[in-house]
């Protein structure tokens, strides 16, 4: 174990981590980026992406990824692999326990980002990111204009991503499990009343289909009343059946909901009840959940651990 405290650790290389990155390095806290088991978060399963301000051709999201990546790097951020198991905060410099060391930091930004939940059915797999399976229609919706779409789930996510996608596609087809939709009744009440909307109930999806010509062809699916399966022949699927958000490690030092999200405290969209300990990004946020606003939740995590370093005497 090394003697060494950081100043400022970073748990996490999407948009919220990254731009808490070149924030703190900018500010001469020489960060160490902890990146885990996907580096670059989210935005490296997604092609195109159209909605970061300031591309307005769009930019490859692994491409702005490796962008925000260089540009912490050349402010003097550091990278190491690790994913982090635990962090005791019971005395301060606190302590990041990781499996095979531990790190001792006198901030922590959690920027763990979420997990969307899929459904594993054959072919999700192997056709998600850019080959017609997605879990972003705000993202993506717009590649899938004039063309039919299935949309899996029947929660809140699930209504707003159908009633995005009706502004490019021709027909949105909403395959829910069951009969009446989870989603809040002015959400359902909008879907429903919506002429593109299809709803196809009481049905499971049990394969994507196009995987040999790598792009969906369409969604084999089964209704569970009466056990018929049938092909719906769609071009996009938009999986939006929930989040999961990388919080566990962090329960002992930050609240969380009944999902798992972080709960921010003092008023504050990314300061927790632990001093110095900060949250940025979708594993705080499972409402707006955009890389810009990510984003701007790691600049303000970077802000305030900044801050709180100065008062402490640097
Ligand atoms: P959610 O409310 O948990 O809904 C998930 C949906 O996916 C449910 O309809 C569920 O079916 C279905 N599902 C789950 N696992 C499945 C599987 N393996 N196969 C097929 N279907 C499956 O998740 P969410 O819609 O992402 O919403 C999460 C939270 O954010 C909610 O509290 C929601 O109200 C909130 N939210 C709010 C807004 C808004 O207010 N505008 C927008 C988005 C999200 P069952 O219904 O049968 O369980």
């Amino acid at each position: 174990m090394s003697a060494k405290i950081e100043n400022v650790v970073i748990v996490g290389t999407g948009c919220a981590g990254l731009t808490a990155a070149i924030y703190t390095a900018r500010a001469n806290l020489a960060p160490l980026v902890l990146e885990g088991v996907l580096p670059g978060g989210q935005l490296t399963t997604t092609s195109e992406v159209e909605n970061f301000p300031g591309f307005p051709d769009g930019i490859d999201g692994f491409q702005l990824m490796q962008n925000l990546r260089k540009q912490a790097g050349k402010f003097g951020t550091r990278y190491e692999s690790g994913t982090v198991v635990g962090l005791d905060t019971a005395s301060w410099p606190y302590t990041l326990k990781l499996a095979d060391r531990e790190i001792k930091a006198r901030t922590v930004i959690v920027a763990t980002g979420a997990s969307p939940r899929l459904t594993g059915i054959p072919g999700e797999k192997e056709l998600y990111g850019g080959k017609g399976v997605t879990t972003c229609a705000t993202c993506d919706g717009a590649f899938y204009r004039n063309m039919d779409v299935a949309v899996l789930g029947g929660g809140d996510s699930a209504a707003e991503e159908a009633l995005f996608l009706t502004r490019f596609a021709s027909k949105v087809f909403l395959v829910h499990r069951r009969d009446t939709l989870r989603a809040s009744k002015i959400m359902a009440d909008r879907v429903l009343a919506h002429p593109k909307i299809v709803p196809v109930w009481d049905t499971v999806p049990v394969a994507v289909e196009g995987v040999a010509q790598g792009a969906v062809s369409g969604l084999k699916m089964k209704n569970v009343k009466t056990g018929a399966e049938s092909v719906l022949a769609v071009k996009g699927i938009f999986v939006a059946i929930g989040h999961v958000p990388n919080t566990a490690p962090f329960k002992s030092a930050v609240d969380t909901d009944d999902q798992g999200y972080f709960i921010p405290a003092h008023h504050s969209q990314v300061k927790t009840k632990t001093p110095g300990v900060y949250v940025a990004g979708d594993c705080a946020d499972h409402h707006y959940r955009q890389a810009i606003t990510a984003a701007g939740m790691g600049c303000q995590a970077a802000i305030e651990a900044e801050r709180w370093l100065a008062a402490k005497g640097g």
